[in-house]
């Protein structure tokens, strides 16, 4: 974009969009709760002070299965209600200090079928029973606005992205050349866009008002997505964690060799094929051996503003048989006993430091995992199955189910996809062989560099 296109826009927000930021900044104010419906039909009412500037935004959870819905620019003192039909109880609460989160727990699977904002103000939310299969499908779609919710300020879903934002505002300021006079009011508010890289969700307030859209980071939505260039316009960042490090020396291999030294050769050797490939930039957590928090690697990852997180690890198993790589994304519930084992150890890197993991319950976790986590969750996946695919061609062998999900701490709060390769079993002696060879290290290197470059650089077609 031209630099003058660019002033003319930062006018344009600054006299058409301030006012109406400013006038956002006043919260809506959840001022009631209440649940009524039968078996066919569940209706959640949320009477509220003004009109909501953005649709509210939805997920599900499961295990307890429930519906969580924040109404941004809100706040709110915890309220709760009696249930209804298949829904349990809900209540409402301040979830930070932008976001009122309305939780809907259920008794059985259902879905949202409708969402308004009525004359009154009243937040009236639809329940319908759907099958398990359909509610499964809607957990791992993560949290997105409410589609076909209507309100008195809401004519259509509001803008989550930038570059919408940025279309609608060349539009107006087009309309507005052809005109010759003053430009409108934008029809849509921009939804106010989070910091791509920000605090963890739980602490992760989003600016009431961002100065400017088109100069605020962009969305997570937008961020969690692979795309051609990186955040600031360079190339895109690829954050590569070597697991463990100093005082935690991770698995050992049959020969006494560490984990934590296999991690670090493999990240290394995947640095300079990444380097030599040119299509991104790198930068490893650490690059000796050193000891850092599972936290200190995340906070490394979000401030450098990494667009792909990569946490290498090595497993080791009592069976001497088991062997082959394996590759984890984050879920709130691990896929099978084996991935929780595997999470439980790898935590664990906290406590050999002193570091006590901040004890949370199954909701807290639940709830902890917001919008950042939910929306690059599916893009994680995505970026596993492109990894898998790589790395089998360089003669990395996978244990025989596809991926796994658990609820690894190194992969919550990176903001951006992020998973974890197993790359093999220290406790078998072929995978251990391999993995402690120059030439096995380098293979899965190549493979980590093309699945890398591929999936941000768009030569793989994702699924979003
Ligand atoms: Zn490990």
């Amino acid at each position: 974009m031209k630099i003058a296109m660019l002033l003319r826009l930062l006018f344009v927000l600054i006299v058409a969009v301030a006012p109406a930021l400013a006038q956002q900044s006043r919260p809506v104010v959840a001022t009631g709760l209440s649940v009524a419906g039968s078996a066919r039909e569940v209706t959640v009412t949320v009477p509220l002070s003004r009109p909501l500037a953005a649709p509210p935004r939805a997920f599900a959870l499961p295990q307890p299965m429930r519906w969580a819905v924040d109404l941004s620019g809100a706040s709110a003192s915890r309220i709760e209600a009696g249930g209804a039909g298949t829904v349990k109880a809900a209540r409402v609460g301040q979830f930070d200090a932008d976001i009122v989160r309305v939780v809907i727990d259920l008794s059985a699977p259902m879905r949202i079928v409708k969402a308004e904002q009525d004359a009154k103000n009243r937040l009236l939310l639809t329940l319908a029973p759907i099958d398990a299969a359909g509610f499964r499908g809607l957990v791992s779609r993560g949290r997105n606005p409410i589609p076909g919710f209507t309100g008195p300020a809401v004519g259509a879903p509001a803008a989550g992205r930038l570059e919408e934002v940025e279309a609608i505002l060349t539009e107006q300021l087009r309309a507005q050349e052809a005109a010759g006079k003053a430009v409108a009011k934008p029809v849509i508010a921009p939804a106010a866009p989070r910091p791509a890289a920000g605090k963890p969700p739980a602490t992760a307030a989003p600016p009431p008002a961002p100065p400017s859209p088109v100069v605020a980071p962009p969305t997570e939505a937008a961020a969690a997505a692979p795309r051609p260039r990186g955040r600031d316009g360079r190339k895109p960042l690829v954050v590569i964690d070597p697991g463990h490090g100093g005082k935690d020396v991770g698995a050992i291999s049959v020969n006494g060799g560490y984990e934590k030294t296999v991690t670090l050769a493999i990240a290394q050797a995947a640095k300079r094929a990444i380097e030599r490939d040119g299509r991104l930039r790198v930068r490893l957590t650490r690059d000796d051996d050193r000891f850092l928090t599972l936290g200190q690697r995340q906070r490394l990852a979000r401030d450098w503003g990494a667009d792909l997180f990569i946490s290498v690890h090595a497993d080791s198993a009592p069976n001497a048989a088991a062997r082959g790589a394996s590759v984890y994304t984050l879920s709130e519930v691990a896929s099978d006993a084996q991935a929780a084992r595997l999470a439980a150890k790898e935590n664990n890197a906290d406590a050999i430091a002193g570091v006590t993991l901040r004890g949370q319950d199954r909701e807290t976790t639940g709830l902890l995992i917001d919008l950042a986590q939910r929306d690059s969750m599916n893009a994680s996946v995505d970026f596993a199955q492109g990894l898998q695919a790589a790395l089998e061609p360089e003669g990395v062998r996978f244990r025989s189910r596809f991926h796994h999900f658990a609820g690894f701490a190194v992969l919550k709060n990176v903001g951006v996809p992020a998973v974890l390769l197993e790359t093999g079993y220290l406790s078998n002696a072929e995978d251990s062989d391999y993995l402690f060879d120059r030439d096995g290290q380098r293979a899965v290197a190549a493979g980590i560099a093309r699945a890398a470059a591929e999936f941000l650089t768009g030569t793989q077609v994702a699924r979003r």
